[in-house]
């Protein structure tokens, strides 16, 4: 009893210590007098003998210039020949934005104050005028068949009230003309008008995002901005940018675009200037593009601007009507037909001034868009993404409600309760995401990280809900027409998926790649530190740095393990209500990741660049305990409704299992198997307990969606469902409100039927037969049969004369017949 009271006393001191994360001295300290007392007061010599020389290891630990000079020293060359390469324009883009809640749950002990301290996301008055005013109308004007089939483009009319209304200008400050929006009502904005149409959240998304016009605010020269921000602002000027070359694409820094600095004429005059070749493909915009901002590589071979040969990508604004431009050919992407498409420079002479922020900013095109880019990814993409996704939610809902086969509503079938709780599950976590971000940027935040993960999960997840969607809709879904208001949303996905970093790339190199330099509390300084011409200084630096370090190890260690013995009922968190165990969940797995992290850059330093799917798993981890974090600061936000809390469980427990699951997916990958034994005891030492929600929290959010509930309109809150005759999303709404209604006289119906005083088959006829026999009122009959013909409208697709398809096919055949005729 005494032996294993000193075992716990010796075993849990030193956990309890950096569970806490005492610091080395008073660990030190508390470790000695435990010592002490267990000499006087404990057996066995041979352990005591080996406890002292351990704990005089440890207490030399603490006489900085012998562990600097004997230990840190070595440390450090080793260190050195681990760290991994990085070109100047890796570095760029790692060094992009700030770091926000991903640096909390990156140091294994998350700070939940600094959360939920953000105030909730709130929109101006003006801003929500806007959305309620020219928003809404946008989409009432907005027809998706007409846009995507009939005439491949949206009509005049709308792109003149998108200029008149600004919607190209949501980003640009009032001084120049703009409406100044902020991030999250640019984010509301594009997901409303995602909820509508497609073609045009894209076509809005570009001029709001990385462009002229967010490259000239940051960047641009005072006179530059005079020049361009109120025409752009007013759609005077229609921009684009260009990268995308066809043979670089993620790899963009492989540009062969140029610029080669020269003298030539410009407008009648001798200058300096810059002759430009360039072959761009997949740019949004181009084809109508009055201006067009292109990224090339700047060469200076006379050294006109400078002594630099070569200066790198260089960012400039070229007007479109120069000579030597070829632009106005289309892409037409996936039957989305935003004006997306090729350009073509052939010895195209600009001034100088042409680049972005002058002749100074020569050579610092990556760095101006990787900046950029790395807060901008965090908000177009995702909010079109969530807009898609809160449609197919609303609708779905409905649809399964309406729809009714083996005479029940299709939605009460639990296989298909599993799709719909699925899709209304991420359509929550895509919201949540996109808020609270939002919120953060509204802050001043610039989290890179953070952009890069919802870059990523909103799209992925805008995926998933499209599919679902689709499935549950069934045949209604597949046949395209102006009744079919699901599949170009399910078309589109790829695009959001594939541009501003394809997710691929974004997954398994960009989250985890820069969230270990930016985001780790240690690594960055290390790194600075090991890099350091100053040796001494790099060297103090580094031995404060890496000491810090391996207590932080030690720590998440002792914490991942207690958390998962205890199952984390005993951590602090903000939260006495019933989400706590899910905050809890999150500091668990926050030390696990920190932990396996850390095993990972240790045994694998700068191979685990090329690991593309261990950096992927420990990306997912970090997202999903982002992904967590949103879900809860969102409810709270929201003022913690009960009736939402099903929806709230499912996203918890869906994203904390698949936390766990891909934790275990790298432990079993863990190239070395030593470290992933010992990381198995402390991040799992009573298996994988945590479980994904059941079936029957499925079928309560199913019910939740497939009736008028509150918690379906928070969800679909911001959408564009107005019940006007050419919103069937809108309508179904309606419908499902009158299915409400119309319950207790099917209740007659049916008793009628099952009591033998109803013969027919068919509803018309039943219900034709209930009223003759007065089961039911005339009344109650004629609000039935209108019902009824609601849901046949509802459900009903289109169809069409063969001569209304294939018109470019029919085309062809009468300018042949009509050219042999002449002939
Ligand atoms: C509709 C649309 C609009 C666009 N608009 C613009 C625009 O306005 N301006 C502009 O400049 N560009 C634009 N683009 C280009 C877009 O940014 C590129 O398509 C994107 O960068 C990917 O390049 P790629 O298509 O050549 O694919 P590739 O680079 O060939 O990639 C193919 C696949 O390989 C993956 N991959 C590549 N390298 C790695 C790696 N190291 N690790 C893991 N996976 C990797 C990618 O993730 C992708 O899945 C647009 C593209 C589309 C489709």
């Amino acid at each position: 009893m005494e032996a294993l009271f000193w075992f716990l006393v010796l075993v849990g001191t030193p956990i309890a210590l950096a569970y806490r994360r005492t610091n080395l001295a008073t660990s030190t300290v508390v470790i000695g007098a435990v010592l002490v007392a267990y000499t006087l007061f404990g057996d066995g010599w041979l352990v005591k003998l080996v406890l002292w020389i351990l704990f005089a290891g440890l207490a030399l630990l603490n006489a900085k210039a012998f562990r600097r000079d004997a230990l840190t020293r070595r440390l450090l060359a080793v260190y050195r020949t681990m760290l991994p390469s990085m070109s100047k324009t890796e570095q760029e883009a790692l060094e992009a934005g700030n770091v926000w809640w991903e640096g909390e749950l990156f140091s294994g002990m998350p700070d939940w104050g600094k959360l939920m301290s953000l105030p909730a996301p709130a929109l101006t008055p003006e801003e929500q005028a806007f959305l309620d005013g020219p928003t809404e109308e946008l989409c009432r004007m907005l027809d998706d068949w007409e846009v995507t089939h009939e005439l491949a483009d949206m009509p005049q009319r709308v792109w003149e009230f998108l200029k008149r209304e600004r919607f190209f200008a949501m980003i640009i400050p009032k001084t120049y003309g703009g409406l100044g929006f902020s991030p999250l009502a640019c984010s509301m904005v594009l997901a409303k008008i995602a909820s509508r149409n497609a073609t045009a959240s894209s076509t809005i998304g570009v001029p709001n995002s990385l462009g002229p016009a967010e490259l000239l605010l940051h960047y641009g020269t005072e006179e530059q901005k005079q020049r361009w921000l109120p025409r752009l602002a007013t759609g005077e000027e229609v921009p684009c940018f260009a990268l995308t070359s066809p043979r670089a694409g993620s790899d963009a820094t492989a540009i062969v675009d140029t610029g080669v600095v020269c003298r030539g004429t410009f407008e009648g005059q001798e200058v300096v200037g810059i002759r430009l070749n360039w072959e761009k493909r997949y740019i949004t915009l181009a084809p109508i593009a009055t201006v067009l901002g292109l990224a090339f590589k700047l060469y200076d071979p006379d050294h006109l601007i400078g002594d630099q040969d070569a200066y790198g990508i260089t960012a400039a604004l070229i007007p479109t009507n120069l000579p030597g431009i070829e632009i106005g050919r289309r892409h037409f992407p996936i039957n989305i037909p935003f004006q997306n498409g090729p350009t073509r420079g052939k010895d195209v002479f600009v001034p100088l001034d042409a680049i972005i922020g002058g002749p100074k900013m020569a050579g610092h095109g990556w760095r101006m868009l990787v900046q950029q880019l790395a807060v901008g990814r965090g908000i177009v993409l995702p909010s079109n993404a969530l807009g898609g996704a809160q449609a197919a939610m609303y609708a779905s809902g409905a649809y399964c409600r309406i729809r009714r086969q083996f005479g029940l509503p299709i939605g009460k079938f639990h296989g298909v309760g599993e799709a719909l709780a699925r899709l209304t599950g991420l359509a929550y976590i895509m919201k949540a995401a996109s808020r609270v971000t939002c919120a953060a940027l509204n802050a001043g935040e610039r989290p890179a990280v953070a952009a890069a993960i919802l870059k990523y999960h909103n799209t992925e997840m805008a995926r998933q809900v499209a599919n679902d969607a689709m499935d549950v809709h069934g045949g209604k879904a597949i046949m395209l027409g102006p009744k079919n208001y699901l599949a170009r949303n399910y078309e589109s996905v790829p695009i959001a998926i594939t541009v501003e970093g394809a997710n691929i790339l974004t997954r398994n190199l960009i989250i985890f790649g820069q969230g270990a330099v930016r985001c780790h509390p240690f690594v960055r300084a290390e790194i600075e530190a090991a890099r350091d011409e100053d040796r001494a200084r790099g060297l103090d630096a580094f031995d404060d740095l890496v000491f810090r370090h391996i207590g932080y190890a030690l720590s998440n260690a002792a914490r991942s393990f207690v958390m998962a013995l205890t199952l984390a009922r005993f951590t602090n968190v903000p939260s006495s209500g019933p989400a706590r165990r899910y905050y809890q969940h999150v500091n668990r797995y926050s030390a696990s990741f920190a932990l396996a992290a850390d095993a990972a850059m240790l045994t694998l330093g700068g191979e685990l660049k090329r690991r593309e799917t261990l950096s992927a798993r420990l990306g997912d981890i970090l997202s999903y305990l982002y992904l967590t974090s949103m879900v809860l600061k969102h409810y709270r936000d929201q003022g913690e409704p009960l009736e939402d809390l099903p929806l709230v469980e499912w996203c918890c427990r869906t994203l904390l299992y698949r936390t766990q699951e891909q934790l275990h997916g790298l432990l079993r990958n863990f190239p070395n198997r030593a470290v992933a034994a010992l990381l198995r005891i402390a991040v799992f030492p009573r298996g994988r307990t945590y479980s994904a929600p059941s079936d029957e929290l499925g079928q309560q959010i199913a019910e939740l969606v497939i009736n008028p509930t509150a918690t379906r309109e928070r969800l679909a809150d911001g959408i564009y469902k107005a019940p006007d005759p050419e919103n069937p999303v809108g309508l179904l709404q309606q419908a499902l409100e009158l299915a409400e209604q119309m319950k207790p006289i099917e209740r007659k119906v049916f008793e009628a039927r099952r009591a033998g005083v109803i013969l027919a088959e068919d509803t018309p006829g039943q219900i034709a037969e209930a009223e003759a026999k007065g089961v039911l009122t005339a009344e109650e009959a004629a609000a039935v049969r209108a019902f009824d013909d609601t849901v046949m409208a509802l459900t009903g697709v289109d169809d069409f004369d063969p001569s209304e398809l294939g018109a470019a096919r029919r085309r062809g055949e009468r300018e042949a017949a009509a050219a042999s005729a002449g002939a």
